[in-house]
């Protein structure tokens, strides 16, 4: 990885492992949610052209052969539309051999543009999208001050799929606490057979030192679900979800129990899988608490 002009802390999604990360914004345009730490540091801006435009020189010396760029940081669909054209057409130019470019948007990023214009940008070659959905209960989505209603989130993601991207969203187990487990499991359930997206991905809730939500849960105010309650609030979620052709990941580091598969078809294995495991704890492992996160 060349050594570009990089204001850390970056994050990417772990699909990403190997793109080359372009910072073309700094930080999250809403950088409130309740539960995320990722950008507190950061307050946001779209990058000059100008910034943009040494660290794509330089990638370009370096990593010539580049087949696959992210777009960091954490919402760099907020860039106007014109200027993503722009960035767009330099980058398939500087990188003869790129394949796809990605980015994390926020539902507010795509519902502020009309459908022609992320047409534009899809056909442009920004391929895939990643969104967090987090929950698709209107209460939770609330109380973690995720600025958008279960509908929106809804609208945001049909609107992305049918603008031509391919669409990876996450959910974050655990994120209604024990009050609101069954909640959560449900309709995030819902919406997520509304989207329909074409990659899902499961994180489990761990707590960022300094959040509001780690206040509230130092105060006793949300209570933490356990690892089997973790686990149930998956299976149920899994049993009320119609998607018709998802890759789902729940690999991440914060999980308990990896899981993984095609829920076209491997829907009623991983809820078997799930079942057993919630009878016979004892003869599975499952992530140690010292252990998520790494
Ligand atoms: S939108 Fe994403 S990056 Fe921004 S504060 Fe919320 S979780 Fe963090």
């Amino acid at each position: 990885m060349p050594e570009l002009n990089y204001d850390l802390p970056l994050f990417r999604p772990p699909s990403e492992a190997y793109s080359l990360i372009l910072q073309v914004t700094i930080g999250c345009s809403h950088n409130a949610c309740a539960f995320c730490g990722m950008y507190k540091t950061k307050k946001f801006r779209v990058k000059e052209w100008s910034e943009i435009e040494v660290d794509i020189t330089l990638a370009a010396r370096e990593m010539r052969h580049a087949r696959r760029i992210f777009l960091a940081d954490g919402n760099a669909l907020a860039m106007s539309t014109s200027g993503m054209l722009h960035l767009l057409g330099r980058l398939y130019r500087a990188f003869p051999f790129l394949e796809r470019v990605s980015a994390y948007a926020g539902p507010k990023d795509i519902l502020n543009k009309s459908g022609e214009e992320l047409r534009e940008i899809r056909q442009a070659g920004l391929e895939i999208l990643y969104l967090g959905v987090e929950s698709g209960n209107e209460e939770i989505l609330r109380q973690m001050y995720k600025g958008v209603a279960p509908e929106e989130m809804i609208e945001a993601g049909q609107k992305a799929i049918q603008a031509g991207f391919k669409l990876s969203v996450t959910v974050i187990n655990g994120l209604g606490g024990r009050a609101m487990l069954r909640e959560h499991a449900l309709d995030t359930a819902r919406l997520l057979s509304q989207i329909d997206p074409h990659y899902l991905g499961l994180l489990t809730l761990m707590p960022v030192p300094g959040t509001v939500l780690e206040k509230r849960i130092t105060r006793g105010e949300f209570e933490l679900p356990g690892p089997l309650e973790i686990l149930a609030e998956i299976k149920l979620m899994l049993e009320n979800m119609q998607l018709s052709n998802c890759i789902f990941r729940c690999n991440h580091a914060s999980n308990y129990l990896p899981l993984k598969g095609t829920l076209s078809k491997d829907q009623a294995a991983l809820v078997t899988l799930l079942e057993n495991v919630l009878k016979n704890p004892a003869q599975y492992r499952l992530k140690p608490e010292f252990l998520r996160g790494l």
